[in-house]
């Protein structure tokens, strides 16, 4: 066999194991019985140790050796393929075995207490575990290295390259503009409430309902619940997402067209791509677009909801019989200042990231200690966005990421909503009846543009280059900020 079949042989091989693992955790969130919490931790630890030293195994170091020596003479695919397994290769060789195992094993304990600490709003009762977190993302920042500040090795880690003064700029170019965009538009769209509860099922049936108009494939995925919605890769043809459903909230369709672009995004990924390291979305930020755009730039625009509004009515006639489609659609941007990133507008939705990018900062930096957190929410929560954090549950303990012992992930959110809105300027150069495109429903077309420029290229080319390949210039804030300028001000009239 030669170098790169060996090589591609080995990659299989890895994203098998990565898969498996990926099962447990699905399992884990979906089904798992409260009290194997202990045991489900210990098997996660022992295989994520086997998957790591075949990760690092000097086998795997000499074949990519070999590979890079024939680089001139390999594919765009094929080279990529050898770029995306070295990237990996340093950043497993730099981690020890035990380190890996005892991070997972953590992790799957800090799950189960963050779970509990949610239901009972009493941060009391995770802290101790988010205190063990924060001094092993430290530890993963050391050894993986960096530049200029610790937390750029965890940004890397989820966005190839991204560094902690890029995100300081972001946030410098976006934080004025937005808080003045919310003070002008914040109460100017009335919000939608509902006096019915929405039936369960019902909702779970509009969901799926969406999932199958947008392109998503039940034959290769399918559609659960859990506490936080996610998905999930079990496979080249098993792409998994969850949802939530509460009684009176819009969540389930807002949900499920967040999750359905994620979805969307994996089971674009070319057949020729399948079971490898470019099997893959590019970076978070991208994948993120691809959920911010079906969520909000096709999901609350006035196009869409003219095809899909009457269904919504005939499905929740006790809630929306008599309300006008313009008044629904006003409701879905309504912009209200609130405690809960998941639930928050467009617009202010950047603000709960500044803040979670603010503590993470400070956390891994040393700057800020980890008991704090509670009060520190309150404070940044009260100064961004005028509001009153009354519980944990409601404030600090609303996010899953760090029971994941995920630090550096909460940025890509703000790419992805940057990213969404210069994507979408250049599918409207590509479609410039897109106005039309949505109103007819024809969701195959937007779908199919996105497969071919983006999703069919899995992880071939850098974010970055991505992003200039698709839309012509790298990543800015400017479109998302003429977006919302244009979206809001004809809303509000
Ligand atoms: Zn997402």
């Amino acid at each position: 066999m030669n170098t790169l079949a060996q090589l591609k042989k080995y990659s299989a091989e890895l994203v098998d194991l990565h898969h498996t693992l990926a099962l447990m955790q699905w399992d884990q969130e979906v089904r798992m019985p409260r009290r194997a919490a202990e045991g489900r931790a210990g098997q996660f630890a022992t295989l994520s140790g086997l998957v790591h030293r075949r990760e690092v195994a000097p086998e795997l170091g000499a074949l990519l050796i070999q590979a890079e020596a024939q680089k001139e003479s390999l594919s765009v695919e094929d080279r990529a393929l050898v770029r995306v397994m070295r990237r990996s290769y340093d950043q497993n060789t730099r981690l020890p075995e035990e380190f890996v195992a005892e991070f997972s094993r953590l992790t799957s304990q800090a799950q189960m207490a963050w779970l509990e600490a949610r239901e009972q709003s009493d941060f009391a009762i995770f802290q101790p575990l988010l205190e063990r977190l924060v001094v092993m993302a430290r530890q993963q920042a050391e050894y993986l290295g960096y530049a200029a500040h610790p937390y750029d090795a965890l940004l890397d880690l989820y966005e190839e390259g991204l560094t902690t003064a890029q995100v300081e700029s972001m946030f410098v170019e976006l934080q004025a503009p937005l808080v003045a965009m919310v003070k002008r538009f914040a109460g100017r769209l009335a919000t939608l409430s509902f006096a019915e509860p929405f039936a369960l099922a019902g909702q779970e049936q509009f969901a799926q309902h969406l999932l199958v108009a947008m392109g998503f494939d039940f034959s290769r995925g399918c559609l659960a619940r859990s506490a936080h919605p996610f998905t999930t890769t079990l496979g080249h043809h098993d792409r998994r997402i969850t949802n939530r459903y509460a009684a009176k909230s819009l969540d389930f369709i807002f949900g499920a067209l967040h999750e359905g672009g994620h979805a969307l995004y994996e089971q674009g990924i070319a057949e020729s791509l399948a079971n490898s390291h470019l099997d893959d979305g590019v970076s978070l930020g991208i994948h993120e677009s691809q959920s911010r755009f079906w969520e909000n730039v096709v999901g609350r625009g006035r196009p869409f909801w003219q095809r899909f509004f009457p269904e919504l009515q005939q499905a929740f006639p006790a809630q929306f019989a008599h309300t006008e489609l313009d008044v629904f659609v006003r409701g879905i941007n309504a912009v209200t200042p609130g405690l809960i990133r998941v639930d928050a507008d467009e617009l202010t939705y950047n603000l709960h990231v500044l803040i979670r990018f603010e503590i993470e900062k400070g956390l891994i930096e040393g700057s800020l200690e980890v008991g704090a957190l509670p009060r520190v929410w309150r404070d940044k929560y009260r100064q961004y966005l005028g509001v009153e954090v009354e519980s944990d549950a409601d404030g600090v303990l609303q996010d899953i990421h760090w029971a994941h012992g995920s630090f550096g992930y909460f940025p890509t959110y703000t790419i992805g909503n940057l990213a969404a809105a210069q994507i979408w300027e250049a599918y409207k150069k590509y479609d410039p009846g897109f106005n039309q495109t949505l109103a007819s429903g024809d969701l195959a077309k937007v779908k199919g543009w996105l497969a071919k420029e983006i999703h069919s290229h899995g992880s071939v080319y850098l974010p970055q280059e991505l992003l200039v390949r698709v839309t012509g210039a790298p990543l800015s804030a400017k479109p998302f900020l003429a977006y919302l300028e244009e979206k809001f001000g004809t809303l509000a009239g």
